[in-house]
C-alpha cells in the first residue's frame, strides 16, 4: 500500500490535493503497520491519520472516541463524504447496535467508532476477535493519564489491545503534549516501540489580542459588528455574566445566547445545536461550552475575563479556526481580574494553589507583554519561535517607549508616603487627587504627593502601575490586602535619579483605531470576495438544512473560500477546489456552481459586459447551450456573444460552430444584399438555407477579416 494510492483516497473522499507533511510521514508509518503517537493541535488535521489509512486497507479501523458528540459529528462528516463509517454507543438502541455489529462483522464498514466502554466491555471482545479490524485508532489519547484534565478510567484498560492484537497497529492521538502525558499513553498502552510524531503546537492562523478591560461591552460591540454574521464564543468567568452578557447582545440586535453549567441538559443541547447550525451564530459560555464541538467555522474568540493558566486560555481560543482559515481572538485584561482569580484560589487553599498562582502569574505576564504574544505563548509550550509572528497585537502595534522617570517618582514617592500599605486603587486616588470619602477621611489630603499625577486618567495608570511592577520598581504583597510596595531597585528611581522608560499608554479608542486598520487592511481583499463569499454561505445554509447536517458539513469556510478564488463553472473545475471529493462534487456541486454563474452574471450585468462572462465560460469549455441554460439566456444571444468577441479579435474559435466552406457561402450574398445589412436580408437570400446564429458568425469573419460593415438584427 503505497503512499501514492492514499493520496488518491484523500482526493476522492475528502478533496485535497495533498497530506500536510506530518500527515505524510504519519500515514506511510501507519501503512508498515506499526503504532503511532500522533501530538498535534486541535485543526492539525488528526483524524486524516488513521482515516485514509483506514479506507485504503482491506478491513475496518475501530476508533475509540471519548465523547458521544463528537463520534457521531465525525461519523456524520465521513458519511457525507461517501465513507462507510457507523458509531456504537450508549445513544442506540439494541436493534441499531446490532445491525451495525453486523455490518461491522462482514466487513462492510471502513471506521467503526465506539465507546470506550464498548470497547473494554466484555461482550464486545468476541466480535471483535472474529471481525477484521485493520487498525485500532485511540482519539483523545489523553484521556489515558491521570495527569490530565479529561481522565477517562475506561482508557487504561486499553492495554488488551496489544495483548490479544499483538499484529493489529495502534495510532493514538492528541493535542496535549506534555511528556508526562506521552509517556503515559506510551505506557498505558504498552506500545513501547511507537514512533512518535510531534508538530509544531502554534496555530499560526488565529490572530491574538489583549485590550485594557474598559468599556468590555461597547469594545465588544464594535468587534462582532466588524465581523457580521460570524460564528464565535465569548467566555465569562460567571454564569449570572453569560447571561447578562447575551441579553445586552440581543438587546443590541445581536443573535446570542448563554450556555452554562446551571441550564438544563435539553436547554444546552438546544443552544449547542442552534450554533453548530449557524442559527445562533454568538454565544456567551463558561468554559464547559466547546468541549465535544467539532465545529470548523467559529471564526472568533473573546475572553471577558483572563483565564486562570495558559493551558485553558490555548485550549479555548484553540477552537475557532479549525479549518485553517484567520480567525481572530481577543483578550479582556484588568488588574482587577487578576486580584478576583487570586482571591478565588486563596479562598480554598490546596496542595495546588502555589502551582496555580504560578500559573496564573504567567498568564498575567502574558497579558501584559510587550513582545510578541506569540512567541510568550509557545514557549510556555516548550516551543521557540524564529521570529516575531506579525499576527498579534503587539506585532502589529509595536509599543512606542517615553521617558517615564518623573512618572516612576511621583508614583514611588506616592506608594512611600502611603507607608506602603496601600493597594493600587488607593494609591492612584492620591496620586490624582480623589475626592472620595474614604481618602479624606484617611488625611491622605495633606499628603504631598497628593494630586501630583492629576494629568494622568486613572486608566493610564494602572497601566503604568503595572509596567512599575514588571519592572520590579514595585512590588505587590498579595498576603497585605495587595498592597503596593517599594523593591531595593525603586531606591534608585526615587534618590539617584535613574532614569525609567515605560511603554506609552495608548487608549482603547487609539488601539481600536489602529486595529481596525489592521483588520480592514486584512479585509481588504476578503471585501472584494465577500459578497460572492455570503451568497455561498446561504447555499451551504440552505443544503445543510435539507440534507440535515450542520452547515460546516457540507463545505468547510476554507473550501467556500477556495470556491470564490477559483470560481468553478463545471464540474471538473469545482473538483479542483479544496475539499470538494467525488461524493460532494455530485450531491452540492451543481448548487454552488449555478450560484457562482449567477453571481458572475448580475457583476457583468452592471458593468454591461455579458460578453466577457461567456467568453470565460467557453474558456472552460462550456458548449453554447449549457451556457445558454445556465445563464437562462437563449442560445441566439450566446450566439451574439460569441460573434462580437471574435470581432473585437479575442480568441474564439468560430469553427466549432460553423465550416469554413458556410462562412464563404454566406459572404458571398454581402455585395446583394441592402446596407446596412440586415441579418434578414441574409436570411431570406438564401431561402431561410441557414440558421441566423450561422449568418451572425459568418458576419463575424467577414467584419474582423474582410470589411467592416455594421450588421442589424
Ligand atoms: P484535528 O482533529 O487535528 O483537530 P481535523 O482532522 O478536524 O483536525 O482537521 C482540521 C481541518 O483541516 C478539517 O477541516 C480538515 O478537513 C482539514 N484538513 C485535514 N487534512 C487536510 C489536508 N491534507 N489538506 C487540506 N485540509 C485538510
Ligand atoms: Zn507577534
Amino acid at each position: 500500500m503505497s503512499i501514492e494510492a492514499a493520496k488518491d483516497v484523500l482526493k476522492k473522499f475528502f478533496g485535497y490535493d495533498r497530506f500536510r507533511p506530518l500527515q505524510r510521514k504519519v500515514i506511510e508509518h501507519v501503512l508498515t503497520g506499526q503504532d503511532s503517537l500522533v501530538l498535534m493541535p486541535t485543526g492539525g488535521g488528526k483524524s486524516m491519520c488513521f482515516q485514509v489509512p483506514a479506507i485504503l486497507m482491506p478491513g475496518t479501523c475501530v476508533v475509540v472516541s471519548p465523547l458521544i458528540s463528537l463520534m457521531k459529528d465525525q461519523v456524520e462528516g465521513l458519511r457525507t463524504n461517501g465513507v462507510k463509517a457507523a458509531f456504537i454507543n450508549s445513544s442506540l438502541s439494541a436493534a441499531e447496535q446490532h445491525q451495525v455489529e453486523n455490518d461491522f462483522f462482514n466487513d462492510e464498514l471502513d471506521l467503526l467508532y465506539v465507546s470506550p466502554e464498548k470497547m473494554t466491555s466484555q461482550s464486545f471482545q468476541p466480535l471483535l476477535k472474529r471481525a477484521k479490524v485493520n487498525l485500532f485508532a485511540i482519539d483523545e489519547a489523553h484521556c489515558i493519564s491521570s495527569w490530565g484534565h479529561d481522565f477517562r478510567q475506561e482508557y487504561t484498560q486499553m492495554r488488551f489491545l496489544k495483548q490479544q492484537f499483538p499484529d493489529t497497529p495502534i495510532i493514538a492521538l492528541t493535542a496535549t503534549a506534555d511528556k508526562i502525558t506521552r509517556h503515559d499513553i506510551l505506557h498505558q498502552l504498552d506500545m513501547a516501540s511507537a514512533k512518535t510524531f510531534l508538530a509544531s503546537f502554534d496555530r499560526p492562523n488565529l490572530s491574538l489580542e489583549v485590550r485594557p478591560g474598559q468599556k468590555r461591552f461597547e469594545q465588544i460591540l464594535t468587534f462582532i459588528n466588524e465581523r457580521s454574521n460570524t460564528s464565535g464564543i465569548i467566555y465569562c468567568l460567571s454564569r449570572r455574566s453569560t447571561e447578562d452578557l447575551a441579553e445586552k447582545l440581543q438587546n443590541a440586535g445581536h443573535k446570542a445566547a448563554a450556555y452554562h453549567a446551571g441550564l438544563s441538559a435539553r436547554q444546552r443541547s438546544e443552544v449547542q445545536e442552534k450554533f453548530i447550525n449557524d442559527q445562533t451564530p454568538i454565544v456567551c459560555a463558561t468554559i464547559a461550552f466547546g468541549m465535544g464541538i467539532d465545529k470548523s467555522n467559529v471564526r472568533w474568540i473573546i475572553h471577558y475575563n483572563l483565564p486562570k493558566n495558559m493551558e485553558g486560555y490555548y485550549q479555548e481560543i484553540g477552537r475557532a479556526g479549525r479549518d485553517g482559515v484567520a480567525a481572530d481572538t481577543l483578550l479582556f485584561y484588568s488588574f482587577k481580574d487578576v486580584m478576583m482569580l487570586r482571591d478565588i484560589l486563596g479562598k480554598e487553599p490546596s496542595a495546588q494553589t502555589d502551582l496555580q498562582l504560578a500559573k496564573l502569574e504567567r498568564m498575567q505576564q502574558y497579558a501584559e507583554s510587550l513582545v510578541c504574544r506569540r512567541r510568550i505563548l509557545l514557549s510556555y509550550f516548550g516551543e521557540s519561535l524564529k521570529k516575531d509572528c506579525g499576527n498579534c497585537d503587539v506585532c502589529r502595534n509595536p509599543p512606542t517607549y517615553v521617558d517615564g522617570t518623573v512618572l516612576a517618582q511621583k508614583a514611588l514617592s506616592a506608594i512611600y508616603r502611603l507607608r506602603q500599605s496601600e493597594p493600587m486603587g488607593t494609591v492612584i486616588d492620591v496620586l490624582r487627587g480623589s475626592g472620595k470619602k474614604e481618602i479624606r477621611d484617611k488625611g491622605y489630603p495633606s499628603l504631598k504627593t497628593f494630586g501630583v499625577g492629576r494629568d494622568i486618567k486613572n486608566a493610564s495608570w494602572q497601566h503604568y502601575l503595572a509596567q512599575l511592577v514588571q519592572l520590579g520598581l514595585v512590588e505587590i504583597a498579595y498576603n497585605q490586602k495587595n498592597a503596593l510596595k517599594l523593591t531595593e531597585a525603586s531606591k534608585g528611581v526615587l534618590f539617584e535619579k535613574q532614569p525609567v522608560k515605560l511603554v506609552q499608554f495608548s487608549t482603547i479608542k487609539e488601539r481600536q483605531e489602529a486595529e481596525k486598520n489592521q483588520v480592514r487592511k486584512r479585509t481588504a481583499d476578503a471585501g472584494k470576495q465577500d459578497e460572492l463569499f455570503q451568497k455561498l454561505r446561504e447555499v451551504r445554509r440552505n443544503l445543510a438544512r435539507d440534507f440535515g447536517v450542520p452547515p460546516y458539513q457540507v463545505f468547510s469556510d476554507a473550501t467556500l473560500l477556495d470556491m470564490v478564488k477559483k470560481k468553478p463553472m463545471n464540474d471538473r473545475e469545482m473538483s479542483q477546489v479544496s475539499g470538494v471529493g467525488e461524493r460532494k462534487l455530485y450531491r452540492y456541486g451543481d448548487f454552488f456552481i449555478d450560484a457562482i454563474l449567477d453571481h458572475l452574471t448580475e457583476k457583468r450585468g452592471q458593468k454591461g459586459s455579458t460578453y466577457k462572462l461567456t467568453h470565460e465560460m467557453l474558456k472552460k469549455g462550456l458548449t453554447v447551450e449549457e451556457i445558454a441554460s445556465k445563464r437562462s439566456l437563449n442560445p441566439a444571444t450566446v450566439y451574439s456573444h460569441i460573434a462580437y468577441l471574435y470581432e473585437k479579435g479575442e480568441p474564439v474559435d468560430l469553427s466549432n460552430y460553423i465550416s469554413q466552406k458556410e462562412v464563404d457561402t454566406i459572404v458571398q450574398a454581402v455585395p446583394y444584399v441592402e446596407k446596412p445589412i440586415k441579418l434578414k436580408s441574409i436570411y431570406e437570400y438564401f431561402d431561410q438555407a441557414y440558421e441566423y446564429y450561422k449568418i451572425r458568425l459568418a458576419l463575424a469573419f467577414y467584419n474582423r477579416n474582410v470589411k467592416k460593415v455594421k450588421p442589424e438584427n
